[in-house]
């Protein structure tokens, strides 16, 4: 596979120019020459592919030669609702949300979260978003919201959403509207199926979970509360188990191989 670059300036054939670091990894990193094919893409849905024409120190002249549109999203769109984790966990959820096909991120500001996000570690994790989708062949850049707290989320959020709210099983079921009466049906039943609008929303708590106050508002504000089974897990475990679950429950095709053909 050739090498992918974002060119979020729109894409159309005939002479175009790479600039900033991008220009700085052709050029510098993987040090093209003239004449070496590479592909862009706009982080808008298009991607092309372009000669390389003249390298300069920063930046790079280029022929586009084609340009399509190409879709590598879910049908169904996911957001993800996060209290984000500490250091490099960060970079690596986003990069697996990235690649899962995540539609956007909502930073959670929660009362037990750690990692409160500023605009340095965000401006990072857009740089981490660019480059997951060029690995990842994705066409479109997954967005990061402003970082909101639940109540405010609750509120913004279109209703026609489908909205769940990962909280450990022990608990869980104190906040479903039909307990399970008996010890065996602890976990609650969910299926990641979007909303009338065709998306959904999965809110993930920090390190020390989400509050009962916030629970309690989120109910009232018509999120199901649910159990992703026995095991505590990290909060990026956590937020990439959900993705997974939809990426293959919306995307995913079974393999059937028999050896004996
Ligand atoms: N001690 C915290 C608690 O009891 O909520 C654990 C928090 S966990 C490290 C971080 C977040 O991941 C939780 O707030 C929840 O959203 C999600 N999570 C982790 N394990 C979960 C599970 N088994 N079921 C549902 N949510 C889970």
């Amino acid at each position: 596979m050739r090498h992918r670059f974002y060119h979020p300036n729109g894409l159309s054939r005939g002479p175009t120019i790479l600039d900033g670091t991008e220009a700085h990894h052709l050029t510098h990193v993987l040090r093209a020459r003239v004449g070496d094919l590479v592909d862009l893409f706009d982080g808008a849905g298009s991607e092309g592919e372009a000669r390389v024409v003249e390298l300069q120190r920063r930046q790079v002249r280029l022929e586009l030669l084609t340009v399509r549109s190409v879709e590598r999203e879910s049908r169904y769109r996911l957001t993800i609702a996060v209290a984000l984790p500490k250091g490099p966990r960060q970079g690596w959820l986003v990069e697996k949300l990235v690649e899962l096909g995540v539609d956007r991120i909502v930073p959670l500001r929660t009362t037990r979260g750690v990692a409160q996000p500023d605009d340095n570690a965000l401006n990072r994790l857009q740089r981490t978003v660019i480059e997951s989708c060029k690995q990842s062949g994705r066409n479109r850049l997954m967005t990061f919201d402003r970082p909101m707290r639940l109540a405010e989320l609750a509120q913004a959020i279109d209703p026609a959403t489908a909205r769940w709210l990962a909280h450990p099983t022990t608990t869980a079921s104190q906040w479903s509207h039909d307990a399970p009466s008996e010890p065996s049906q602890q976990s609650v039943d969910w299926t990641l199926g979007p909303g009338t609008n065709g998306a959904a929303c999965v809110a993930i708590g920090p390190e020390g979970g989400f509050t009962d106050d916030e629970v309690r508002d989120a109910v009232d504000a018509g999120w199901q509360v649910v159990s992703l089974g026995p095991r505590l897990l990290r909060i990026e475990t956590a937020a990439v188990a959900c993705a997974a679950h939809w990426c293959l429950l919306h995307e995913g095709r079974a393999w059937i191989t028999d050896s004996r053909t």
